[in-house]
């Protein structure tokens, strides 16, 4: 039994019982009508902190049970996802011009990437809704994510990638054993065609932006992120959280995770959102600074996991920027290309360029007077940059290449340091 209270409409509010097969609103419709899984919090509120899982020295996102939508916790899978590290770097902060600076490094989860907690609950919620396939459409991290948690729960998968999607990521489906559709055409094209093939064939359908659940696992990062700022840094909480966005769940998922710690009395202010998309890429930027509205876009950025030109959780995300006072900024691909080196300089984590754009957003922030400079900011090392080695590669640059004698190393520049 879950603390789950209830299902409610983000539009209409109409509200449904915990366990309905609904995915969204039947009155507002695919796009307006996302579900919230809603809680009964003073039921939580007496259970957290964890004390569970406190007491059994748990350190995954499982520790959160109480504020999850899992009916058989026995369904857990058991792979270790979460509890990612949170570091506090001085010298990046000097690179981004902020007072303080934490990078939570969610490239050492499973399957290298985020995307691992919102399919650590998907594939429990498959499992609980007696499925015997589960399908997702993604630009690469959510499918091998989940390719890697469904060989986890031994449930079947299949997975629509876009043709564009990094190597690496494709590796990982094929070596993981879900049957793998390589869309010629565009992510959007792909999300299309997996929900279509979800309902023609009643495969289990873990496109996060329908699937009301796979935000609650998203969302863990928020309170993992309030639960290691007391323990370990004196509760000195950031004023503005940045978060590169694509479809919008994850930054929607972090503002939940926030309010969430608030309503429980763990983090006394809420911070500031700071959404980053790609130049290439920007419907949310334009959106924010006009009507508020979705205008379709296109999808040309080297960030491949935010080259989404039709963001399919919107309203989610729009609204929690908004409740959050905070703001979108878009970086051009060579900000993000410099942030990935930088970070991995300064505070060596490896990011992939999604992972690096939120980075490379709270310095442009900065830089237009966003973000001031006595402020504390969070990011979120969304995916690793092993996903992406190409593009590294490109950050970077090659190695000197040198005949193997000494006078050839003492004759040549080492490599650039500077930051
Ligand atoms: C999916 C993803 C994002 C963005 O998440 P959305 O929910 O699509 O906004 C950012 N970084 C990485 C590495 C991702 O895989």
């Amino acid at each position: 039994m879950s603390y789950v209270k209830q299902l409610a409409c983000i539009t209409c509010g109409q509200t449904f019982p915990a366990d309905t097969p609904l995915f969204t609103c039947p009155s507002c419709g695919i796009e307006d009508g996302v579900l919230d899984v809603q809680y009964d919090y003073d039921a939580v509120a007496r259970v957290m902190p964890p004390h569970e899982a406190r007491a059994s020295g748990l350190r995954s996102m499982w520790r959160y049970l109480p504020l999850l939508p899992i009916e058989q916790p026995a369904l857990l899978p058991p792979l270790s996802v979460g509890w990612t590290p949170l570091y506090n770097s001085a010298s990046l902060a000097g690179a981004l011009g902020v007072k303080s600076l934490y990078i939570k490094d969610e490239g050492r989860n499973p399957t290298a990437s985020f995307k691992d907690r919102a399919s650590a609950v998907g594939v429990v919620k498959a499992k609980e809704a007696g499925a015997t396939r589960i399908a997702c459409a993604s630009t690469g991290n959510a499918a091998s994510s989940l390719a890697g948690f469904a060989a986890a729960a031994a449930l079947p998968a299949t997975i629509f990638v876009p043709e564009r999607a990094p190597e690496a990521k494709v590796a990982q489906l094929l070596v993981y054993g879900a049957q793998v559709f390589s869309v010629e055409g565009s992510y959007d094209e792909a999300w299309e065609l997996c929900q279509k093939a979800s309902a023609a064939f009643g495969w289990y359908n873990r496109n996060c932006a329908v699937n009301p659940y796979l935000i609650e696992g998203k969302k863990t990062v928020s309170l993992e992120l309030v639960e290691q700022i007391i323990e370990q840094y004196d509760g000195r909480f950031p004023d503005w959280i940045a978060v590169s966005v694509g479809d919008g769940c994850t930054i929607a998922g972090v503002w939940k995770g926030l309010v969430e710690m608030h309503i429980l009395g763990f983090l006394p202010k809420l911070p500031k959102l700071l959404g980053v998309q790609a130049d290439g890429c920007q419907p949310f930027c334009r959106a924010f600074a006009t009507d508020g509205k979705l205008t379709p876009a296109s999808a040309d950025t080297l960030a491949d996991s935010i080259a989404v030109g039709y963001p399919r959780n919107f309203q989610k995300a729009l609204r929690a920027v908004r409740q959050s006072g905070g703001a979108f900024i878009a970086v051009t691909d060579q900000a993000i290309l410099d942030a990935l080196c930088y970070t991995a300089r300064t505070a060596a984590v490896f990011s992939e360029p999604a992972g690096a754009a939120c980075i490379a957003g709270v310095r442009a922030a900065v830089a237009s007077g966003i973000i001031g400079q006595d402020a504390i900011a969070a990011v979120l090392s969304t995916g690793n940059g092993l996903k992406d080695t190409k593009s590294a590669i490109l950050a970077a640059g090659e190695p000197t290449r040198i005949p193997p004698r000494l006078s050839a190393v003492s004759h040549r520049e080492g490599a650039k340091t500077d930051v």
